[in-house]
């Protein structure tokens, strides 16, 4: 059995499900046994209550002031995950199989998403394909196709830490974003988009739920074959209650928004961002190569770091597991690398502080002392 700990002894640095406030955690112990003074569980509360309307209805609302979402959009909290949406997006989009859709694949997500819309529309692929995500191709790289229902990109590359340092220009195409990993770590023009859908389990809440941003006009042209949960129209009409929601998902994102909000909203949550990517870019910047980054400077996540540990200027295994094992020892949990890039990934979300991150690049700094120095 795994050594017992405290909850204070760890930082959790994982891809997702994440670490969460932990005010939020305490706040939410007694939602779970007493929900706002109603006598009854959060987990015990009906979805046609008042009680979960007024919940319902304050997190729509958090989730608009922070992110500034425009009036002409609708915010829906739908479930399965965002795998869902990969299978929601063209079914809500397109007319029929024959409509062509385009998708950006910068990493393994969107390319998941590629694969999946390939059983509801003609997908092109805008980028030439690529063996290692480590960049975004130029613009002068791209082929679009002549008119498609969307384009689609994923902002954040949770796995290979890929994210954009901008908006794709698209014109007037419709334009679709996996915003999953990044969601509310940084300001985001939405008015931009045709629509944004972002699991929560990351930054804002716990698995289980994924919020859809989508602009109004859009709605009304479902396909028949679209499973209802996911029909954007309906589930709009029935404010995400067409059947049983998440309610506990919906009360977690609720507090982590009250939690951003008197935490310095979106504006600090960007500034902690840049923070403490910049605390760990520094630490392996310094380190002589022991260190080293996978993705080129412009398109380097804030949020998933993922990089290599190296002997001799090439990235040793041998040397990973240690680093894995002396830093799970000291508290510092989940670093292991995704098992296609490899290496290490730290993760700093949301409810990853800067002095979390100061710890970990802490223990960077006398693993390298320890084992490059000595050595
Ligand atoms: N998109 C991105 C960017 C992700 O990181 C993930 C999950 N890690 C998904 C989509 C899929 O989400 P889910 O597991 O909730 O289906």
């Amino acid at each position: 059995m795994s050594q017992e700990r405290l909850r204070e002894e760890t930082i959790n640095f994982a891809a997702g499900p994440a670490q969460l406030p932990y005010e939020v955690l305490t706040e939410a112990q007694k939602g779970l046994l007493n929900y706002n003074g109603h006598g009854m569980s959060i987990l015990e509360i009906t979805h046609r209550s008042p009680m979960f309307d007024q919940l319902n209805q304050e997190t729509n609302d958090l989730i608009r002031t922070l992110l500034n979402v425009p009036d002409n959009y609708k915010i829906l909290f739908l479930q399965g995950g965002g795998t869902g949406q990969f299978a929601a997006v063209p079914l809500n989009l397109t007319s029929s199989n024959e409509d062509v859709v385009d998708y950006i694949v910068t990493g393994q997500w969107s390319g998941k998403a590629a694969k999946e819309a390939e059983k509801y529309a003609k997908v092109n692929l805008v980028l030439p394909k690529q063996d290692k995500y480590t960049y975004i191709p130029e613009p002068v790289q791209w082929s679009f196709s002549d008119k498609p229902r969307y384009v689609y990109y994923c902002a954040n590359e949770t796995v290979h830490g890929v994210e954009w340092p901008e908006i794709p220009a698209v014109g007037e195409t419709l334009l679709v974003c996996d915003a999953s990993s990044n969601f509310l770590t940084r300001s985001m023009d939405v008015s931009s988009h045709a629509l944004v859908y972002a699991g929560v389990q990351k930054n804002v809440g716990c698995a289980g739920l994924t919020v859809v941003i989508v602009r109004e006009d859009l709605l009304g042209s479902v396909r028949k074959d679209c499973p209802i949960i996911w029909d954007y129209t309906t589930q709009t009409k029935m404010k995400s209650a067409y059947n049983t929601p998440n309610v506990w998902g919906i009360y977690i994102l609720n507090l982590v928004l009250k939690w951003l909000q008197d935490n310095g909203g979106l504006e600090a949550m960007e500034t902690n961002s840049a923070a403490k990517s910049g605390i760990l870019f520094d630490m392996i910047g310094r380190s002589e190569g022991f260190y080293s980054l996978i993705v080129e400077p412009k398109y380097r996540s804030r949020v998933n770091i993922p990089f290599r540990v190296c002997k001799d200027d090439s990235p040793n295994d041998e040397l990973e597991a240690m680093f894995l094992k002396e830093s799970a020892e000291r508290g510092l949990l989940n670093l292991k690398g995704y098992r296609l890039v490899g290496g290490i990934r730290a993760s700093l979300y949301n409810a990853v502080s800067v002095m979390d991150t100061k710890k970990l690049a802490d223990f960077m700094r006398w693993f390298y002392e320890e084992y490059k120095l000595r050595n």
